[in-house]
Protein backbone atom coordinates (compact mmCIF):
# COMPACT_ATOMS: atom_id res chain seq x y z
CA UNK A 1 0.00 0.00 0.00
CA UNK A 2 2.75 2.32 0.65
CA UNK A 3 3.78 1.50 -2.86
CA UNK A 4 1.00 2.51 -4.08
CA UNK A 5 1.32 5.79 -2.55
CA UNK A 6 4.68 5.97 -4.12
CA UNK A 7 3.40 5.60 -6.72
CA UNK A 8 0.67 7.92 -6.95
CA UNK A 9 3.05 10.56 -5.68
CA UNK A 10 5.43 10.19 -8.87
CA UNK A 11 1.92 9.75 -11.04
CA UNK A 12 1.31 13.55 -9.43
CA UNK A 13 4.90 14.75 -9.35
CA UNK A 14 5.18 13.56 -13.06
CA UNK A 15 2.52 16.48 -14.30
CA UNK A 16 4.37 19.03 -12.58
CA UNK A 17 6.71 21.52 -13.44
CA UNK A 18 9.11 22.19 -9.96
CA UNK A 19 11.41 24.99 -10.10
CA UNK A 20 14.06 23.86 -7.72
CA UNK A 21 14.48 20.92 -5.02
CA UNK A 22 12.85 22.90 -2.55
CA UNK A 23 9.71 23.10 -4.11
CA UNK A 24 9.74 19.68 -4.91
CA UNK A 25 10.79 18.99 -1.27
CA UNK A 26 8.01 20.93 -0.40
CA UNK A 27 5.54 19.16 -2.46
CA UNK A 28 6.47 15.44 -0.86
CA UNK A 29 6.46 16.47 2.57
CA UNK A 30 2.67 18.10 2.55
CA UNK A 31 1.79 15.09 0.33
CA UNK A 32 3.05 12.40 2.38
CA UNK A 33 2.33 14.12 5.98
CA UNK A 34 -1.26 14.24 4.40
CA UNK A 35 -1.17 10.38 3.85
CA UNK A 36 -0.14 10.09 7.18
CA UNK A 37 3.02 8.39 5.63
CA UNK A 38 6.68 8.69 6.92
CA UNK A 39 8.63 10.23 3.84
CA UNK A 40 10.65 8.19 1.34
CA UNK A 41 14.25 8.97 0.22
CA UNK A 42 14.78 10.30 -3.09
CA UNK A 43 16.12 7.30 -4.51
CA UNK A 44 13.75 5.14 -3.39
CA UNK A 45 10.88 7.47 -5.58
CA UNK A 46 13.60 7.80 -8.38
CA UNK A 47 12.98 4.01 -8.57
CA UNK A 48 9.65 3.99 -8.92
CA UNK A 49 9.74 6.98 -11.29
CA UNK A 50 12.09 4.98 -14.10
CA UNK A 51 9.78 1.70 -13.13
CA UNK A 52 6.59 4.10 -14.60
CA UNK A 53 8.39 5.83 -17.66
CA UNK A 54 9.23 2.18 -18.56
CA UNK A 55 5.62 1.06 -18.16
CA UNK A 56 4.95 3.85 -19.90
CA UNK A 57 2.51 4.99 -17.54
CA UNK A 58 4.05 8.36 -17.28
CA UNK A 59 6.75 10.56 -19.85
CA UNK A 60 9.73 11.64 -18.36
CA UNK A 61 9.69 14.76 -16.73
CA UNK A 62 13.41 16.30 -16.68
CA UNK A 63 12.49 19.11 -14.27
CA UNK A 64 11.25 16.73 -12.12
CA UNK A 65 14.90 14.21 -12.29
CA UNK A 66 16.54 17.24 -11.95
CA UNK A 67 14.47 18.07 -8.56
CA UNK A 68 15.02 15.22 -7.14
CA UNK A 69 18.46 14.94 -7.17
CA UNK A 70 20.01 15.19 -3.83
CA UNK A 71 22.38 16.37 -1.55
CA UNK A 72 24.01 13.37 -1.11
CA UNK A 73 24.05 12.18 2.68
CA UNK A 74 24.00 8.21 1.67
CA UNK A 75 27.71 8.42 0.38
CA UNK A 76 28.92 11.16 2.51
CA UNK A 77 30.12 8.50 4.72
CA UNK A 78 32.49 7.58 2.14
CA UNK A 79 30.42 4.29 0.34
CA UNK A 80 27.72 4.06 -1.39
CA UNK A 81 25.31 1.70 0.72
CA UNK A 82 23.33 -0.80 -0.75
CA UNK A 83 20.71 -2.79 0.67
CA UNK A 84 19.37 -5.83 -0.71
CA UNK A 85 16.81 -8.70 0.55
CA UNK A 86 17.32 -12.44 0.07
CA UNK A 87 13.96 -14.17 -0.71
CA UNK A 88 11.17 -14.93 1.51
CA UNK A 89 11.94 -17.95 3.90
CA UNK A 90 11.37 -19.35 7.25
CA UNK A 91 13.80 -18.48 10.14
CA UNK A 92 14.56 -21.02 13.14
CA UNK A 93 13.84 -17.91 15.54
CA UNK A 94 10.38 -18.44 17.21
CA UNK A 95 11.05 -14.95 18.90
CA UNK A 96 7.23 -13.44 19.72
CA UNK A 97 7.59 -9.80 18.72
CA UNK A 98 8.64 -10.85 14.99
CA UNK A 99 5.71 -10.79 12.74
CA UNK A 100 4.99 -13.57 9.83
CA UNK A 101 3.81 -12.29 7.05
CA UNK A 102 3.25 -14.54 4.03
CA UNK A 103 5.55 -14.69 1.04
CA UNK A 104 7.53 -12.03 3.35
CA UNK A 105 10.96 -12.71 4.38
CA UNK A 106 10.81 -13.63 8.43
CA UNK A 107 11.00 -10.17 10.49
CA UNK A 108 10.34 -8.02 7.66
CA UNK A 109 6.90 -5.96 6.63
CA UNK A 110 6.24 -5.62 3.06
CA UNK A 111 5.31 -2.06 3.98
CA UNK A 112 9.18 -1.19 4.44
CA UNK A 113 11.06 1.00 2.11
CA UNK A 114 13.85 -1.79 1.60
CA UNK A 115 11.34 -4.77 1.20
CA UNK A 116 9.17 -2.71 -1.31
CA UNK A 117 12.68 -2.40 -3.37
CA UNK A 118 13.07 -6.19 -2.92
CA UNK A 119 9.45 -6.66 -4.15
CA UNK A 120 9.90 -4.86 -7.19
CA UNK A 121 12.67 -7.03 -7.85
CA UNK A 122 10.92 -10.24 -7.22
CA UNK A 123 13.89 -10.89 -5.13
CA UNK A 124 16.68 -11.55 -7.33
CA UNK A 125 20.00 -10.19 -6.36
CA UNK A 126 21.04 -9.12 -9.55
CA UNK A 127 18.50 -6.75 -10.51
CA UNK A 128 18.32 -5.46 -6.73
CA UNK A 129 21.89 -4.15 -7.03
CA UNK A 130 21.96 -2.95 -10.47
CA UNK A 131 18.72 -1.09 -10.23
CA UNK A 132 19.90 0.62 -6.76
CA UNK A 133 23.00 1.57 -8.65
CA UNK A 134 21.09 3.38 -11.45
CA UNK A 135 19.06 4.94 -8.61
CA UNK A 136 21.52 6.26 -6.45
CA UNK A 137 23.62 7.30 -9.60
CA UNK A 138 20.53 8.92 -11.48
CA UNK A 139 19.96 10.81 -7.98
CA UNK A 140 23.78 12.24 -8.07
CA UNK A 141 25.95 9.81 -5.70
CA UNK A 142 28.58 8.22 -6.29
CA UNK A 143 28.38 4.82 -6.53
CA UNK A 144 31.76 3.69 -7.36
CA UNK A 145 32.41 2.53 -3.57
CA UNK A 146 29.80 -0.24 -2.46
CA UNK A 147 28.38 -1.41 1.01
CA UNK A 148 26.90 -4.02 0.49
CA UNK A 149 23.94 -4.93 3.06
CA UNK A 150 22.48 -8.60 2.55
CA UNK A 151 19.10 -8.93 4.42
CA UNK A 152 16.29 -10.65 5.40
CA UNK A 153 16.71 -12.17 8.60
CA UNK A 154 19.10 -15.40 9.54
CA UNK A 155 20.82 -15.47 6.37
CA UNK A 156 23.22 -18.86 7.46
CA UNK A 157 20.15 -20.37 7.68
CA UNK A 158 19.73 -20.86 3.96
CA UNK A 159 21.32 -23.76 1.89
CA UNK A 160 25.14 -22.89 1.12
CA UNK A 161 24.09 -23.39 -2.65
CA UNK A 162 21.31 -20.67 -1.95
CA UNK A 163 23.88 -18.25 -0.46
CA UNK A 164 26.97 -18.62 -3.19
CA UNK A 165 24.35 -17.64 -5.65
CA UNK A 166 23.00 -15.29 -4.42
CA UNK A 167 26.43 -13.69 -3.30
CA UNK A 168 27.43 -14.13 -6.53
CA UNK A 169 25.04 -13.02 -8.40
CA UNK A 170 25.27 -9.27 -6.18
CA UNK A 171 28.80 -9.13 -7.59
CA UNK A 172 27.91 -9.81 -11.48
CA UNK A 173 25.88 -6.82 -10.80
CA UNK A 174 28.52 -4.87 -10.09
CA UNK A 175 30.98 -6.04 -12.02
CA UNK A 176 28.39 -5.65 -15.34
CA UNK A 177 27.11 -2.51 -14.76
CA UNK A 178 25.69 -0.58 -16.71
CA UNK A 179 25.38 -3.26 -18.84
CA UNK A 180 22.83 -5.77 -17.94
CA UNK A 181 22.86 -9.54 -18.09
CA UNK A 182 19.71 -10.97 -15.36
CA UNK A 183 17.90 -14.03 -16.23
CA UNK A 184 15.65 -13.82 -18.32
CA UNK A 185 12.57 -13.46 -16.75
CA UNK A 186 14.02 -9.79 -15.53
CA UNK A 187 15.77 -8.34 -18.09
CA UNK A 188 12.59 -6.40 -18.97
CA UNK A 189 12.88 -4.03 -15.81
CA UNK A 190 16.59 -3.28 -16.46
CA UNK A 191 16.07 -2.35 -19.83
CA UNK A 192 15.17 1.25 -19.06
CA UNK A 193 18.23 2.54 -17.67
CA UNK A 194 20.06 5.66 -17.46
CA UNK A 195 22.98 3.80 -19.67
CA UNK A 196 21.15 0.81 -20.52
CA UNK A 197 20.16 -0.15 -23.57
CA UNK A 198 18.38 -3.21 -24.51
CA UNK A 199 20.82 -3.72 -27.51
CA UNK A 200 23.13 -3.79 -24.62
CA UNK A 201 21.69 -6.69 -22.73
CA UNK A 202 23.08 -10.51 -22.82
CA UNK A 203 20.30 -12.79 -23.09
CA UNK A 204 22.04 -15.84 -21.96
CA UNK A 205 22.11 -16.37 -18.46
CA UNK A 206 25.80 -16.98 -17.63
CA UNK A 207 27.27 -19.61 -14.86
CA UNK A 208 27.45 -18.22 -11.77
CA UNK A 209 31.47 -18.35 -10.24
CA UNK A 210 31.87 -16.86 -7.16
CA UNK A 211 35.72 -16.57 -6.95
CA UNK A 212 35.53 -15.22 -10.41
CA UNK A 213 33.04 -12.77 -9.94
CA UNK A 214 35.08 -11.28 -6.89
CA UNK A 215 38.08 -11.85 -8.86
CA UNK A 216 36.60 -9.15 -11.79
CA UNK A 217 35.19 -6.95 -8.76
CA UNK A 218 38.62 -5.88 -7.70
CA UNK A 219 38.87 -4.15 -11.13
CA UNK A 220 35.83 -3.25 -11.69
CA UNK A 221 34.01 0.18 -11.75
CA UNK A 222 31.69 -0.32 -8.81
CA UNK A 223 33.36 -1.84 -6.57
CA UNK A 224 32.01 -3.88 -3.24
CA UNK A 225 34.15 -2.69 -0.51
CA UNK A 226 32.37 -4.62 2.07
CA UNK A 227 29.57 -6.95 3.01
CA UNK A 228 27.18 -7.11 5.66
CA UNK A 229 25.57 -10.29 6.36
CA UNK A 230 22.70 -10.73 8.94
CA UNK A 231 22.33 -13.79 11.25
CA UNK A 232 21.44 -15.44 14.70
CA UNK A 233 24.63 -15.24 17.31
CA UNK A 234 24.03 -18.90 18.02
CA UNK A 235 24.27 -19.70 14.24
CA UNK A 236 28.33 -18.45 14.46
CA UNK A 237 31.04 -20.79 14.69
CA UNK A 238 34.16 -21.49 13.28
CA UNK A 239 32.38 -23.41 9.87
CA UNK A 240 30.14 -20.55 9.65
CA UNK A 241 32.95 -17.63 9.45
CA UNK A 242 34.51 -19.57 6.97
CA UNK A 243 31.98 -19.72 5.02
CA UNK A 244 31.27 -16.05 5.52
CA UNK A 245 35.05 -15.15 4.52
CA UNK A 246 34.56 -17.35 1.56
CA UNK A 247 31.31 -15.49 0.34
CA UNK A 248 33.33 -12.01 1.35
CA UNK A 249 31.95 -10.65 3.82
CA UNK A 250 33.42 -8.05 6.37
CA UNK A 251 31.03 -7.39 8.74
CA UNK A 252 27.99 -9.42 10.60
CA UNK A 253 25.12 -8.14 11.82
CA UNK A 254 24.02 -9.81 14.73
CA UNK A 255 20.53 -10.29 16.33
CA UNK A 256 21.10 -9.83 19.97
CA UNK A 257 17.93 -7.80 20.87
CA UNK A 258 19.41 -8.83 24.93
CA UNK A 259 22.16 -9.97 26.74
CA UNK A 260 19.94 -10.91 29.75
CA UNK A 261 19.54 -14.69 29.52
CA UNK A 262 15.36 -14.50 31.45
CA UNK A 263 14.94 -11.41 29.18
CA UNK A 264 15.78 -14.04 25.81
CA UNK A 265 13.92 -16.83 27.18
CA UNK A 266 11.02 -14.38 28.11
CA UNK A 267 11.43 -13.95 23.89
CA UNK A 268 11.65 -16.69 22.91
CA UNK A 269 15.03 -16.25 21.34
CA UNK A 270 15.99 -19.33 21.43
CA UNK A 271 19.55 -18.50 22.64
CA UNK A 272 21.35 -16.93 25.30
CA UNK A 273 23.83 -14.93 26.87
CA UNK A 274 26.46 -17.71 26.27
CA UNK A 275 26.15 -18.24 22.43
CA UNK A 276 26.07 -14.09 22.17
CA UNK A 277 29.45 -13.70 23.83
CA UNK A 278 30.66 -16.82 21.90
CA UNK A 279 30.08 -15.27 18.09
CA UNK A 280 30.86 -12.11 19.09
CA UNK A 281 34.63 -13.28 20.37
CA UNK A 282 34.69 -16.04 17.25
CA UNK A 283 33.75 -13.08 14.56
CA UNK A 284 35.99 -10.19 16.16
CA UNK A 285 39.33 -12.89 16.37
CA UNK A 286 38.46 -13.28 12.82
CA UNK A 287 39.06 -9.51 11.90
CA UNK A 288 35.02 -9.29 11.34
CA UNK A 289 33.54 -6.24 12.29
CA UNK A 290 30.10 -6.43 14.68
CA UNK A 291 26.94 -4.60 14.43
CA UNK A 292 24.61 -5.30 17.33
CA UNK A 293 20.66 -5.25 17.04
CA UNK A 294 19.60 -4.52 20.26
CA UNK A 295 15.19 -3.70 21.12
CA UNK A 296 14.61 -1.98 24.24
CA UNK A 297 11.27 -2.38 25.69
CA UNK A 298 11.13 -6.31 25.14
CA UNK A 299 8.85 -8.19 27.32
CA UNK A 300 10.65 -8.98 30.58
CA UNK A 301 12.71 -5.71 30.89
CA UNK A 302 12.23 -2.39 31.76
CA UNK A 303 13.34 0.97 31.74
CA UNK A 304 16.17 0.84 34.49
CA UNK A 305 17.21 -2.90 32.92
CA UNK A 306 17.11 -1.62 29.22
CA UNK A 307 19.64 1.07 30.15
CA UNK A 308 21.79 -0.71 32.07
CA UNK A 309 21.66 -3.20 29.45
CA UNK A 310 23.18 -0.82 26.95
CA UNK A 311 25.91 -0.34 30.08
CA UNK A 312 26.87 -3.73 30.16
CA UNK A 313 27.42 -3.57 26.52
CA UNK A 314 30.36 -1.15 26.92
CA UNK A 315 31.80 -1.81 30.54
CA UNK A 316 32.02 -5.94 29.75
CA UNK A 317 35.07 -7.05 27.59
CA UNK A 318 32.76 -9.52 26.52
CA UNK A 319 30.33 -7.81 24.37
CA UNK A 320 31.72 -4.26 22.75
CA UNK A 321 30.17 -4.66 19.89
CA UNK A 322 31.41 -1.81 17.01
CA UNK A 323 28.16 -0.69 15.98
CA UNK A 324 24.60 -0.60 17.19
CA UNK A 325 21.40 -0.63 15.79
CA UNK A 326 18.53 0.34 18.27
CA UNK A 327 15.06 -1.26 16.87
CA UNK A 328 12.16 -0.37 20.19
CA UNK A 329 10.00 -3.19 20.75
CA UNK A 330 7.02 -2.18 18.54
CA UNK A 331 3.74 -4.18 18.18
CA UNK A 332 3.07 -5.45 15.02
CA UNK A 333 -0.05 -7.52 13.74
CA UNK A 334 0.84 -11.40 12.83
CA UNK A 335 3.44 -11.53 16.45
CA UNK A 336 3.08 -13.41 19.36
CA UNK A 337 3.46 -10.16 21.03
CA UNK A 338 0.30 -9.09 19.73
CA UNK A 339 -1.46 -11.93 21.83
CA UNK A 340 -0.15 -10.67 24.74
CA UNK A 341 -0.55 -7.23 24.06
CA UNK A 342 -4.23 -7.86 23.59
CA UNK A 343 -4.78 -9.38 26.63
CA UNK A 344 -2.96 -7.08 28.73
CA UNK A 345 0.23 -8.99 29.62
CA UNK A 346 2.73 -6.44 27.51
CA UNK A 347 3.05 -2.74 28.60
CA UNK A 348 5.35 -0.78 25.15
CA UNK A 349 7.81 1.84 25.51
CA UNK A 350 5.94 5.37 25.02
CA UNK A 351 7.45 7.40 22.66
CA UNK A 352 8.58 9.51 25.23
CA UNK A 353 10.34 7.11 27.65
CA UNK A 354 11.99 5.84 24.75
CA UNK A 355 13.20 9.42 23.19
CA UNK A 356 14.24 10.00 26.77
CA UNK A 357 16.20 6.53 27.27
CA UNK A 358 17.98 7.39 23.60
CA UNK A 359 19.29 10.91 24.92
CA UNK A 360 20.70 9.05 27.97
CA UNK A 361 22.20 6.26 26.67
CA UNK A 362 23.70 8.54 23.20
CA UNK A 363 24.80 11.18 26.04
CA UNK A 364 26.11 8.94 28.83
CA UNK A 365 26.89 5.53 27.45
CA UNK A 366 28.19 5.46 24.14
CA UNK A 367 31.69 5.06 23.80
CA UNK A 368 33.43 7.35 20.96
CA UNK A 369 34.58 3.90 18.80
CA UNK A 370 30.91 2.84 18.56
CA UNK A 371 28.55 4.03 15.80
CA UNK A 372 25.11 4.04 15.82
CA UNK A 373 23.93 3.34 12.44
CA UNK A 374 20.31 3.57 13.36
CA UNK A 375 17.99 4.23 16.16
CA UNK A 376 14.86 3.26 14.88
CA UNK A 377 13.21 0.42 12.35
CA UNK A 378 11.55 1.51 9.09
CA UNK A 379 8.07 -0.30 10.97
CA UNK A 380 5.62 1.69 8.59
CA UNK A 381 3.69 3.51 11.37
CA UNK A 382 0.42 2.33 10.27
CA UNK A 383 1.73 -1.00 11.02
CA UNK A 384 2.73 -0.32 14.94
CA UNK A 385 -0.19 -1.31 17.16
CA UNK A 386 1.74 -0.25 20.07
CA UNK A 387 5.39 1.28 20.79
CA UNK A 388 7.30 4.19 19.94
CA UNK A 389 6.09 5.39 16.39
CA UNK A 390 8.37 8.88 16.05
CA UNK A 391 10.13 7.84 12.68
CA UNK A 392 12.09 11.07 12.92
CA UNK A 393 14.02 10.38 16.18
CA UNK A 394 17.51 11.63 15.33
CA UNK A 395 15.94 15.28 14.10
CA UNK A 396 13.61 15.24 17.44
CA UNK A 397 16.40 14.73 19.91
CA UNK A 398 18.93 16.54 17.96
CA UNK A 399 19.01 19.83 19.88
CA UNK A 400 19.70 17.00 23.37
CA UNK A 401 22.14 15.16 21.87
CA UNK A 402 25.64 15.77 22.98
CA UNK A 403 26.22 11.71 21.38
CA UNK A 404 30.54 11.28 20.52
CA UNK A 405 29.56 8.21 18.56
CA UNK A 406 31.06 7.67 14.78
CA UNK A 407 28.17 8.68 13.20
CA UNK A 408 27.78 12.08 14.77
CA UNK A 409 31.22 13.39 14.43
CA UNK A 410 31.57 11.88 11.05
CA UNK A 411 32.91 15.10 8.98
CA UNK A 412 30.04 14.57 5.80
CA UNK A 413 30.47 17.27 3.70
CA UNK A 414 31.87 19.62 6.17
CA UNK A 415 36.00 19.23 4.99
CA UNK A 416 38.24 22.00 4.41
CA UNK A 417 41.44 21.81 3.07
CA UNK A 418 43.37 24.06 6.12
CA UNK A 419 41.43 21.76 8.68
CA UNK A 420 44.14 20.53 11.47
CA UNK A 421 44.16 16.91 11.87
CA UNK A 422 45.70 15.26 15.16
CA UNK A 423 45.65 11.27 15.84
CA UNK A 424 43.78 10.00 18.81
CA UNK A 425 43.86 6.83 20.01
CA UNK A 426 41.71 4.86 22.49
CA UNK A 427 42.47 0.88 23.98
CA UNK A 428 39.97 -1.37 25.44
CA UNK A 429 39.44 -5.56 26.48
CA UNK A 430 37.20 -7.03 24.06
CA UNK A 431 36.81 -10.63 23.77
CA UNK A 432 40.01 -11.89 25.94
CA UNK A 433 41.82 -9.45 23.20
CA UNK A 434 42.95 -6.11 22.82
CA UNK A 435 41.51 -3.69 20.78
CA UNK A 436 43.24 0.01 19.37
CA UNK A 437 40.88 2.23 17.96
CA UNK A 438 42.79 4.92 16.04
CA UNK A 439 40.83 8.15 14.66
CA UNK A 440 42.37 10.99 13.07
CA UNK A 441 40.34 13.86 14.20
CA UNK A 442 39.98 17.37 14.32
CA UNK A 443 41.74 19.10 17.89
CA UNK A 444 38.63 18.77 20.42
CA UNK A 445 38.30 15.40 18.62
CA UNK A 446 34.80 16.98 17.68
CA UNK A 447 35.19 16.40 13.54
CA UNK A 448 35.87 12.72 12.76
CA UNK A 449 38.30 12.21 9.52
CA UNK A 450 39.33 8.49 9.24
CA UNK A 451 39.61 5.75 11.69
CA UNK A 452 41.16 2.09 11.93
CA UNK A 453 40.19 -1.00 14.42
CA UNK A 454 43.47 -2.57 15.40
CA UNK A 455 42.90 -5.95 17.38
CA UNK A 456 45.25 -7.93 19.27
CA UNK A 457 42.97 -11.33 19.31
CA UNK A 458 45.32 -12.73 22.39
CA UNK A 459 46.49 -9.70 24.16
CA UNK A 460 48.79 -11.35 26.92
CA UNK A 461 52.58 -11.88 26.42
CA UNK A 462 53.63 -14.59 24.85
CA UNK A 463 55.95 -15.40 27.20
CA UNK A 464 53.21 -15.94 29.95
CA UNK A 465 51.97 -18.68 27.56
CA UNK A 466 49.79 -16.41 25.97
CA UNK A 467 50.84 -17.18 21.99
CA UNK A 468 48.08 -16.09 20.30
CA UNK A 469 46.29 -19.27 18.25
CA UNK A 470 43.92 -17.56 16.78
CA UNK A 471 40.63 -19.05 14.87
CA UNK A 472 42.53 -22.48 14.65
CA UNK A 473 40.15 -24.53 12.22
CA UNK A 474 42.58 -27.36 12.23
CA UNK A 475 42.26 -28.25 15.84
CA UNK A 476 38.96 -28.41 17.41
CA UNK A 477 40.59 -27.70 20.97
CA UNK A 478 42.27 -24.45 21.23
CA UNK A 479 45.64 -24.29 22.75
CA UNK A 480 46.45 -21.25 24.05
CA UNK A 481 50.02 -22.48 25.41
CA UNK A 482 53.05 -21.43 23.05
CA UNK A 483 55.09 -24.52 24.87
CA UNK A 484 53.08 -26.94 23.47
CA UNK A 485 52.08 -25.27 19.97
CA UNK A 486 52.23 -28.05 17.26
CA UNK A 487 55.27 -27.66 15.01
CA UNK A 488 54.12 -25.50 12.04
CA UNK A 489 51.00 -24.60 13.62
CA UNK A 490 47.81 -22.94 11.79
CA UNK A 491 47.04 -19.80 12.48
CA UNK A 492 43.73 -19.01 10.57
CA UNK A 493 41.44 -15.83 10.62
CA UNK A 494 38.51 -17.02 9.19
CA UNK A 495 39.67 -18.90 6.07
CA UNK A 496 43.31 -17.67 5.87
CA UNK A 497 46.01 -19.84 7.12
CA UNK A 498 49.38 -19.12 8.14
CA UNK A 499 52.48 -21.68 8.75
CA UNK A 500 54.13 -19.84 11.47
CA UNK A 501 57.62 -20.99 12.20
CA UNK A 502 57.56 -24.16 15.14
CA UNK A 503 59.41 -21.75 17.31
CA UNK A 504 57.82 -18.78 16.93
CA UNK A 505 54.76 -17.43 20.11
CA UNK A 506 54.79 -13.67 18.12
CA UNK A 507 51.20 -12.65 17.91
CA UNK A 508 49.75 -11.42 15.14
CA UNK A 509 47.54 -8.39 14.45
CA UNK A 510 44.54 -7.73 12.50
CA UNK A 511 42.86 -5.06 11.54
CA UNK A 512 39.40 -5.06 11.41
CA UNK A 513 38.01 -1.65 10.00
CA UNK A 514 39.66 0.79 8.52
CA UNK A 515 37.32 4.24 6.94
CA UNK A 516 37.91 7.85 5.93
CA UNK A 517 34.62 9.53 5.96
CA UNK A 518 33.82 12.74 4.19
CA UNK A 519 32.39 13.13 0.48
CA UNK A 520 32.92 10.50 -1.79
CA UNK A 521 35.68 10.85 -3.90
CA UNK A 522 36.08 8.77 -7.24
CA UNK A 523 39.02 6.13 -7.02
CA UNK A 524 39.81 7.62 -10.24
CA UNK A 525 40.32 10.61 -8.96
CA UNK A 526 42.71 10.30 -7.12
CA UNK A 527 45.71 12.41 -6.37
CA UNK A 528 48.61 9.75 -6.92
CA UNK A 529 51.34 12.32 -5.20
CA UNK A 530 48.94 13.34 -1.99
CA UNK A 531 50.70 12.42 0.92
CA UNK A 532 50.44 11.14 4.18
CA UNK A 533 51.24 14.59 6.47
CA UNK A 534 48.86 14.60 9.13
CA UNK A 535 48.24 18.80 9.20
CA UNK A 536 46.15 17.66 5.75
CA UNK A 537 47.31 19.98 2.62
CA UNK A 538 44.50 17.78 1.15
CA UNK A 539 42.22 18.36 -2.10
CA UNK A 540 39.43 19.56 -2.06
CA UNK A 541 37.54 16.92 -2.42
CA UNK A 542 37.71 15.74 0.49
CA UNK A 543 40.13 13.94 2.85
CA UNK A 544 39.28 10.28 1.20
CA UNK A 545 42.17 9.19 -0.68
CA UNK A 546 44.91 11.87 0.43
CA UNK A 547 46.65 9.42 2.50
CA UNK A 548 44.61 9.11 5.94
CA UNK A 549 44.45 5.46 5.03
CA UNK A 550 47.65 4.85 4.89
CA UNK A 551 48.42 7.07 7.73
CA UNK A 552 46.28 4.76 9.77
CA UNK A 553 47.93 1.25 8.48
CA UNK A 554 51.39 2.50 8.74
CA UNK A 555 50.63 3.44 12.60
CA UNK A 556 48.39 0.19 13.18
CA UNK A 557 51.78 -1.70 11.53
CA UNK A 558 54.01 0.39 14.02
CA UNK A 559 51.97 -0.52 16.67
CA UNK A 560 51.48 -4.26 16.42
CA UNK A 561 55.26 -4.85 15.59
CA UNK A 562 56.50 -2.63 18.20
CA UNK A 563 54.27 -3.33 21.35
CA UNK A 564 52.84 -6.43 20.72
CA UNK A 565 56.18 -8.03 18.73
CA UNK A 566 53.80 -9.16 16.04
CA UNK A 567 55.16 -10.97 13.07
CA UNK A 568 52.45 -10.33 11.28
CA UNK A 569 49.70 -8.15 10.57
CA UNK A 570 46.13 -9.07 8.26
CA UNK A 571 43.14 -6.92 7.04
CA UNK A 572 39.89 -8.52 6.64
CA UNK A 573 39.50 -6.31 3.38
CA UNK A 574 36.78 -6.18 1.05
CA UNK A 575 37.06 -8.04 -2.20
CA UNK A 576 37.20 -4.15 -3.96
CA UNK A 577 39.92 -2.82 -1.63
CA UNK A 578 42.42 -5.61 -1.86
CA UNK A 579 44.29 -3.76 -4.79
CA UNK A 580 44.66 -0.62 -2.41
CA UNK A 581 46.21 -3.34 0.26
CA UNK A 582 48.89 -4.56 -2.75
CA UNK A 583 50.05 -1.21 -3.08
CA UNK A 584 50.49 -1.00 0.77
CA UNK A 585 52.97 -4.16 0.38
CA UNK A 586 49.91 -6.64 1.38
CA UNK A 587 49.54 -10.09 -0.71
CA UNK A 588 46.18 -11.73 -0.62
CA UNK A 589 46.26 -15.10 1.60
CA UNK A 590 42.99 -16.84 0.77
CA UNK A 591 40.29 -14.36 1.83
CA UNK A 592 42.76 -11.87 3.74
CA UNK A 593 45.38 -9.61 2.92
CA UNK A 594 48.77 -9.94 4.51
CA UNK A 595 51.42 -8.17 5.04
CA UNK A 596 55.10 -9.68 7.28
CA UNK A 597 56.05 -7.02 9.74
S1 LIG B 1 15.63 -14.79 14.67
FE1 LIG B 1 15.13 -12.84 13.74
S2 LIG B 1 13.90 -13.35 11.94
FE2 LIG B 1 13.98 -15.18 13.21
S3 LIG B 1 12.14 -15.10 14.47
FE3 LIG B 1 13.76 -14.13 15.66
S4 LIG B 1 13.66 -11.93 15.15
FE4 LIG B 1 12.46 -13.07 13.61
ZN1 LIG C 1 25.92 9.42 17.93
Amino acid sequence: MIKDLQEKFIMLASGKNFKNSKAFLKFKKSFFSENKSSQPTNADLREIYEELVFQKKIVRNKALEKAMLSRSIRTQSGVAVIAVLTKPSTCPGKCIFCPTEKNMPKSYLSNEPAVMRAIMNKFNPYSQVQSRIKALELNGHSTEKIELIVMGGTFSYFPKSYQKKFISECFRAANDYPVSSPSSSLRGRLGGGAKNTLSKIVSKKKKVDLTHEQKRNEKALHKIVGLTLETRPDYIDKKEILNFRKLGATRVELGIQSVYDNVLEKNNRGHGKKEIVNATKLLKDAGFKINYHMMPGLLGSSYKKDVNMFKELFSNPEFQPDMLKIYPTVVVRNSELYKLWKKGKYKALSDKNFQRMIIDIKNNIIPPYVRIQRLIRDVPVPSIEAGPKVSNLRQIIEKESKCKCIRCREIKGGYKAKNKIILDRIDYAASEGKEIFLQLVSPNKKKLYALLRLRIPQASPPSQGGGWEGVDLTNSTPNHSSHSRPKSSKHIFGSFECESPSNSSRPMAIIREIHTYGKLADISKRDKNSLPAMHAKASQEGPQHIGLGKKLVLEAERVAREEFGAEKIAVISGVGVRNYYRKLGYRLKDTYMIKSL
